[in-house]
């Protein structure tokens, strides 16, 4: 649960800001909430063992900070040049008294997919929740301008890379365990500029639905979360339009962007015993944008 959210009601305009990718957190105007002061955890993911992608900054740092409140261990993987931002969530958690296990390393290798669920089964035994967030989105106005290098490493990071570590992990997961994806508003509604990154968007959605179907003998439930205009260093490392960055969001229901303190909540459900009867969904958290 997350109270007195420290949120601005106002569309105030984001200061015009570019960093490289993948980005730092700590460097970005305003800095996006985490909610780590305001999430206050009730036991509900008591003994579970997480291991989230993406977990150093935005969605998956709240995801990684709600979960330790929530009781939950965790292994988080980010990619070596967001080692200071890791760090601090790892300071954090372990301030709550959970366990945690930074393991940086990049998730277009398949090797070092398989090779992050085996850390993760050494450093805490069999997961309960595999929480994938890691992704990569870069905006390209002409399709001229789309490399082959760009659509590799998007599918790479948000495909592929699901596959391996749903294959990686399934051997450790148990009967109620479940496996958590991240969509996007981009899946059903995409915009002219992120082409590829829409349609890695739209597989996830879909491939969430059809591991359901697998997984489902086996126990495991598999859903999803599709964000809609969330302030974190994925929009300012090149994934949304320099210009657009000072209304971000304001052309949702609510008026403004989301702070990454406002997924946590779906994906502590997603994670629970509340959502036992629930598999092959995804939860919109977008502000109602269409
Ligand atoms: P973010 O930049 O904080 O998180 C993305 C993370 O992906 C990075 O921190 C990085 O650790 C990880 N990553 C990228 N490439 C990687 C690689 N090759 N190997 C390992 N890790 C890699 O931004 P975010 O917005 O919190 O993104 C989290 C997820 O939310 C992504 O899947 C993104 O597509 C999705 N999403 C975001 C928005 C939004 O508006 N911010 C909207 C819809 C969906
Ligand atoms: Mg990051």
């Amino acid at each position: 649960m997350t109270e007195n959210l420290d949120i601005e009601s106002d569309n105030q305009a984001f200061p015009k800001q570019s960093q490289q990718e993948p980005g730092l957190q700590s460097e970005m105007s305003p800095i996006p909430n985490d909610g780590f002061k305001e999430y206050i955890g009730s036991g509900r993911l008591k003994n579970q063992k997480a291991i989230i992608t993406g977990g150093d900054s935005g969605i998956g740092r709240s995801v990684a900070l709600a979960y330790a409140r929530e009781g939950a261990d965790i292994v988080l993987n980010y990619l070596p040049e967001e080692e200071s931002d890791a760090k601090e969530v790892k300071k954090l958690v372990e301030s709550l008294g959970q366990k945690i296990k930074l393991v940086s390393g990049d998730l277009k290798d398949e090797s070092f997919s398989i090779s992050l669920i085996e850390q993760a089964v050494q450093f805490f035994g069999e997961p309960t929740v595999l929480v994938l967030v890691a992704g990569k989105q870069q905006a390209q106005t002409d399709i001229r301008n789309l490399s082959t290098k760009q659509m590799i490493d998007t599918y790479a990071t948000n495909v592929f890379s699901l596959v391996w570590l749903v294959k990686a992990a399934i051997p450790y997961l148990k009967n109620g365990s479940s496996i958590i994806t991240t969509n996007s508003i981009q899946a059903d509604s995409p915009s002219s500029f992120l082409v590829d990154y829409a349609g890695t968007k739209a597989a996830i959605k879909n491939m969430t639905k059809s591991l359901a179907k697998q997984l489902a003998p086996k126990g495991i439930r598999v859903n999803s979360v599709s964000p809609g205009p969330i302030w974190t260093p994925l929009q300012i490392v090149g994934g949304q339009l320099p210009d657009n960055i000072p209304s971000f969001g304001q052309d949702t229901l609510i008026g403004r962007a989301g702070q990454p303190a406002e997924l946590a909540g779906a994906y502590v459900f997603l994670a629970s015993k509340d959502a036992s009867y629930i598999t092959g969904e995804s939860i919109n958290v977008n502000g109602g944008k269409k």
